[in-house]
């Protein structure tokens, strides 16, 4: 089913203090990606869908849908595979997206590889260089937006990605006077149902998937995995299950509530 723009309510410009986001939640829970979607779009107008390069190009195909005027973004880390810069630059063509490519901060990287070379996260961890390569732009860009869209789901991870709600208070990119809001419409959705989606409605894919690899994120840092293993268990295979985030999604490292 297609919205069309002109159903939706019209975003208030003052939405960011009206919205009561426990009742928003509620009102979301459990409910599909279409529906958290239309959602999400109808009350902010100054909102953007994250896109990894991967299968949560589907959040793109749906989004269209119902508004032509989406706002999406991608990290170029530079470290992406080859496969995936190539991947970026098709969705870009077949959606006629203007598509922000984000890029980390020269001097600051600069300095880091002259410090650490090009593949210290092998030896003391992923966060450091995720820091710079995708938090440092990420933190740029969210400053700019009322609220974002992610495609996180819950099977993407048993140990970080449980808890997760529809839709949230960004608690790690908001800040004192800007508060950012979190949509994850995928959340409840298997992989297999978004690839069902992909199948049917012939969207375009990462030719990487077709090689073994599930999650897909920078070269070094992402492998292809066995049929019965977990996609994550491609990701940061040296560090342990529970550190596998990349810093974009932090607040997913706390506690969950007892
Ligand atoms: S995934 Fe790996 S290469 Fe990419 S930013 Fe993180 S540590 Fe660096």
């Amino acid at each position: 089913m297609n919205f069309c723009i002109d159903t939706l309510p019209k975003p208030a410009d003052n939405i960011m203090t009206e919205i009561d986001i426990d009742a928003l939640q509620a009102e979301l829970n459990h409910k599909s990606p279409r529906i958290i979607l239309k959602k999400a779009l109808g009350l902010f107008d100054n909102i953007a869908i994250s896109f990894s390069g991967a299968e949560d190009v589907v959040l793109i195909d749906m989004a269209l849908a119902i508004r032509k005027d989406i706002k999406v973004f991608c990290l170029d880390t530079g470290r992406l595979h080859p496969e995936t810069y190539r991947y970026l630059e098709k969705v870009r063509k077949h959606y006629q997206l203007d598509l922000e490519i984000l890029t980390p901060d020269h001097q600051k990287l600069d300095a880091f590889v002259k410090s650490k070379g090009l593949f210290s996260f092998y030896e003391d961890g992923h966060h450091e260089c995720c820091a710079l390569r995708k938090v440092e732009p990420l933190t740029r860009k969210l400053a700019t937006v009322d609220a974002w869209i992610t495609g996180q789901r819950k099977d993407q991870s048993v140990d970080t990605r449980q808890y997760i709600p529809e839709v949230q208070v960004d608690k790690t990119f908001s800040s004192e006077k800007h508060r950012l809001v979190k949509f994850n419409p995928l959340l409840n959705w298997s992989s297999a149902q978004v690839w069902d989606y992909i199948e049917a409605y012939q969207v375009p894919y990462n030719e990487l998937h077709k090689r073994g690899y599930i999650s897909i994120g920078c070269e070094p840092c992402t492998m292809p995995v066995l049929p019965n293993q977990h996609e994550r268990a491609g990701r940061w295979w040296w560090e342990a299950e529970t550190k596998k985030e990349c810093g974009l999604h932090a607040g997913n490292l706390q506690a969950p509530s007892p």
